[in-house]
């Protein structure tokens, strides 16, 4: 089987558990990558930030329901959330750190609440 560089992708040749053709590809490659993730992790972490700020700005007072559309103008994205918790009643909230929604009982509508000491993470 040929083996090529991981960075550069040009055939390798010598040792057989040689990855990349020298130290410059090789340092490449991990720079490259560990940037990316970086970026990436950066990304997420600024929309998280944005989530909760949308949920608060819906929720000054602890409680709210509101449109699910008013959050996405306020830029929500739903796809993000730092971790889950189930009410005792068998809801389950979608938290973005200490701000938590759930789908509220009228369609399109949004149940935003804020985190009490009771909910254990
Ligand atoms: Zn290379």
């Amino acid at each position: 089987m040929k083996r090529t560089c991981l960075y550069c992708n040009e055939e390798l040749r010598g040792r057989i558990d040689k990855k990349f053709c020298d130290s410059q590809c090789k340092s490449a490659y991990h720079n490259h990558t560990s940037a990316s993730t970086e970026a990436y992790i950066r990304g997420i972490n600024k929309q998280l930030r944005a989530n909760r700020s949308a949920l608060r700005t819906a929720c000054p007072q602890g409680k709210a329901t509101v449109r699910k559309e008013f959050l996405i103008k306020l830029g929500m994205d739903f796809k993000h959330l730092t971790h889950s918790w189930k009410s005792k009643g068998g809801n389950l909230y979608y938290f973005c750190y200490d701000y938590g929604y759930t789908p509220a009982l009228e369609s399109g509508k949004i149940l935003i609440i804020q985190k009490q000491d009771y909910m254990k993470e």
